[in-house]
């Protein structure tokens, strides 16, 4: 018994403006490249289907929490993103059961060492140094569905040092978000608690230690943290 109360000492759970309820964080899934202007930025080619990778759930860290910078790369990036909090599981969902899965919204930090990418990508490694250190996952506080009806034109920015980086709306998004839950359950089943970070739109760039970052979807969520 006492071990289940250990594992749930260490368990992240998400946290839900105006309400009780609590989610256990399961997966967190994220997509690549559904920016267009982001993608070319980076210099790569548009893809036909989201590109998926997984971040660990003990990357996780709220708003006022500290990024750690990991001494192995020198070019954290920053990546603002929409992300859905998903309500029940799905699997191989069509258009209706997609939609009706996600059930709240957050914004979010998806913290990537892009020299340590780039060098990954090169050797056609996976990103998992690059994108699943520790504190590599901010997210904010929830807001559910039910408390608000997201319309994708709330704007997604991000604030360095109280300087915009980052701002536009998911309306930019090349696969919204019911397209991307809908294919991802084709991939792997989703569950109550698991995380879809969305994509980041362009603007991306380096920080470093001290920097203050801030980020905001609409007036709906937003968070704060620092890199040390
Ligand atoms: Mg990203």
């Amino acid at each position: 018994m006492w071990h289940f109360y250990l594992i749930g000492l260490f368990m992240k759970s998400v946290r839900i403006k105006n309400s009780k309820e609590e989610f256990t964080i399961g997966k967190i899934v994220c997509v690549g490249r559904n920016y267009a202007e982001h993608a070319r930025e980076l210099g790569n080619e548009l893809a036909e289907k989201p590109v998926l990778f997984l971040k660990p759930a003990s990357t996780l860290i709220y708003s006022g929490e500290e990024i750690i910078h990991p001494d192995y790369g020198n070019e954290l990036h920053h990546e603002v993103e929409l992300i859905l909090l998903i309500g029940e599981t799905i699997k191989n969902a069509d258009k209706t059961a997609a939609e009706r899965a996600i059930i709240g919204y957050g914004v979010g930090l998806d913290m990537t060492l892009r020299d340590v990418q780039d060098g990954l990508k090169k050797k056609g490694h996976p990103w998992t140094l690059a994108k699943c250190f520790d504190t590599s996952a901010v997210v904010s506080d929830f807001i559910l569905k039910n408390d608000y009806k997201l319309k994708l034109d709330e704007k997604l920015e991000l604030k360095v040092n109280g300087v915009t980086k980052q701002s536009d709306t998911s309306k930019s998004m090349i696969f919204n978000p019911t397209e991307i839950v809908e294919y991802i359950s084709t991939i792997m089943t989703l569950e109550k608690g698991d995380l879809i970070f969305t994509g980041t739109p362009s603007g991306v760039g380096r920080v470093s230690r001290g920097d203050k970052l801030e980020a905001k979807l609409g007036e709906i969520a937003e968070l704060s943290c620092t890199v040390c």
